[in-house]
């Protein structure tokens, strides 16, 4: 065997490196030095981990008022990942803009919410008249559900929602330079703790109360997922307890379903009760990090969040596992479980295939419990009052108590505290003042854009888990939409539908392709309703997540209750 000399192997590896700074010149763009000073500016010294991409996007965007594709460029070599990732989760998610690297972006942006509940308040109009009165400077654009249906109908200045939105709001919202997240009118952390909060959790720390105790309390409550899924509580955490360490917990505050607004309510008024659930769980489960996903559009909440979770680490009544608050950035489809979980990794909200379930292998690979940030506000006092007294409510054979968010033709929208099984009448005339003068029922949502649509005349369902689906139908998060006389049912489905075509991730082709579809054919006078359920039956069997799965449901309603409709 011979040996080469050693000025022959520098020589080569010196050839070596040349090549590969060639070739690293040749392929893709280069990042500018401005350009990098201005992302090390904003996002610190690396090294930076791949998880907080998103985050990163949104200091960015926030600042720039967009994404400029050199700033991407910069951002892939400052993570030290490839522009194609950057690109594909940037451009993955509506609230960022790719934008060219001369574009001037608008000054201002106002979102028109055109969910459901807002277009039935009169967004089209609201839509039609702001551009000219805002001027050029101003970008008015629709947006889908912003969770706020209640206040129907919305714009959101920058970052301000106007509720029951006029011309004439809006313009004084931006000439007043409103922009920034609404306050909110909360439970402080002082208050909450004067007022015997957080002392569950410090017990249980102490052994002054037993975890498996807790945990019974949770089972026995029948208190099951609020998020919509409805999986039982309790049997979640004993499913995820069992998984090898470290466990995580995810919780879903990316309420994102047309109609739904209750996890806002509740984190407005009450945010440490929320919290203090967050932390029962996480002893008895045993988790070691929360990861809390809100989505994008609640950004005065953020703000408060931001606040209360650095009073209770600043002063914390027990130990706390690490907590970290995490930013949508609107997209509808990270209110599913998995999709969630790939967005707090930092990547494009794609829902993932399952088995293995989250429980199993769910956030960075570990066991993760997911929660909707409801089911934990009732862990304090369910443990505190007794799994009896959640159980004691309901109505019709039905146990327990549910959140309905109401919106559209009814006096007094807003989230109602009743009774599971609880009916549609019953929940207009107990809850809600009646309908609105000049109105009279004519047809109702029972659970958001998913859950179907049901006719005036079968208002007497009781509305719980499982009581709607012999009628197609489910209740989902509670999300109730009443419509009127003066609204038509296919005018609803088919916007719920633009709605799933506008939020569908793309992953599958029956869903990508079957909501772009059922659009068109559902604008027609007359619906092909052959065509119609062939796509619906392609879509409910072969698309990976819920959303494609109920994507069909609307139509199915209106071809089954309101065929007067589309013929
Ligand atoms: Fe994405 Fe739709 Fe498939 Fe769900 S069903 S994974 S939203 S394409």
């Amino acid at each position: 065997m011979t040996t080469r000399p050693m000025h022959s192997q520098t020589t080569s590896v010196d050839q070596l490196r040349d090549t590969l700074r060639r070739i690293r010149h040749l392929k893709g763009r280069q990042a500018d030095e401005q350009a990098l000073q201005e992302v090390r500016a904003l996002i610190g010294a690396a090294p930076h981990r791949r998880d907080v991409l998103i985050e990163h996007l949104h200091q960015l965007n926030d600042c720039y008022r967009g994404l400029h594709e050199r700033h991407l460029v910069a951002l892939a070599h400052e993570m030290q990942l490839s522009q194609a990732e950057v690109f594909e989760v940037a451009t993955f998610y509506h609230h960022f803009e790719v934008i060219a690297d001369d574009a001037v972006p608008a000054a201002l942006t106002v979102r028109v919410c055109d969910g459901l509940s807002c277009e039935m308040g009169g967004a089209q109009a609201l839509l039609a008249k702001l551009p000219a009165i805002l001027g050029q400077d101003v970008r008015v654009i629709p947006a889908p559900c912003v969770g706020r249906c209640e206040q129907a109908p919305v714009a959101v200045v920058h970052q301000h929602a106007v509720p029951r939105a006029t011309p004439e709001s809006v313009a004084q919202a931006v000439k007043a330079q409103h922009t920034q997240g609404n306050t909110t009118d909360h439970i402080d952390f002082d208050a909450y703790v004067a007022d015997g909060g957080y002392a569950l959790a410090t017990a249980l720390h102490l052994g002054a109360a037993d975890a498996e105790q807790v945990l019974q309390a949770m089972e026995d409550s029948g208190l099951r997922g609020l998020g919509g899924a409805g999986f039982p509580a309790g049997r979640k955490w004993r499913i995820v307890r069992e998984q090898a360490a470290p466990r995580l917990m995810a919780v879903n505050i990316d309420e994102g379903e047309p109609g739904t607004f209750k996890d806002r309510t509740y984190l407005e008024r009450d945010p440490h009760r929320f919290l203090e659930g967050l932390l029962i769980a996480a002893h008895v489960v045993g988790i070691d990090a929360v990861y809390i996903y809100l989505r994008d559009e609640y950004h005065g909440c953020r703000d408060m969040l931001r606040q209360e979770l650095a009073a209770l680490q600043a002063n914390p009544p027990c130990p706390l596992p690490l907590i970290e608050l995490r930013r949508g950035a609107g997209a509808y489809i990270c209110g599913e479980e998995s999709a969630m979980i790939e967005s707090i990794e930092g990547k494009r909200g794609e829902p993932r295939m399952r088995p293995p379930y989250i429980a199993q292998v769910g956030l960075f690979g570990r066991p993760t419990l997911e929660h909707n940030l409801e089911t934990l506000y009732w862990v304090r006092d369910i443990v505190q009052k007794g799994p009896g007294w959640f159980s004691s409510f309901g109505r019709h054979g039905r146990t327990g108590l549910r959140s309905f968010s109401v919106s559209g033709r009814v006096n007094q929208p807003g989230v109602k505290l009743a009774p599971a099984g609880i009916t549609l009448q019953e929940l207009v005339d107990e809850y809600c003042g009646g309908m609105l003068a000049g109105h009279t029922l004519y047809a109702y949502l029972p659970g958001g854009a998913s859950g179907g649509i049901l006719p005036a005349h079968m208002n007497n369902i009781p509305l719980d888990f499982d009581t709607l689906q012999p009628y197609d139908c489910f209740i989902g998060s509670a999300a109730v939409i009443v419509l009127s006389q003066h609204d038509k049912a296919r005018d609803a489905a088919l916007n719920m539908m633009q709605f799933f075509a506008h939020e569908s991730c793309g992953q599958c082709t029956p869903c990508r392709v079957g909501t772009a579809k059922a659009v068109q054919l559902m604008q027609a006078p007359v619906w092909d309703n052959a065509t119609l359920e062939d796509l619906n039956q392609v879509m409910a069997d072969a698309s990976i997540c819920g959303l494609g799965q109920a994507a069909p449901n609307p139509v199915r309603s209106i071809q089954k209750y309101f065929a007067q409709e589309i013929v």
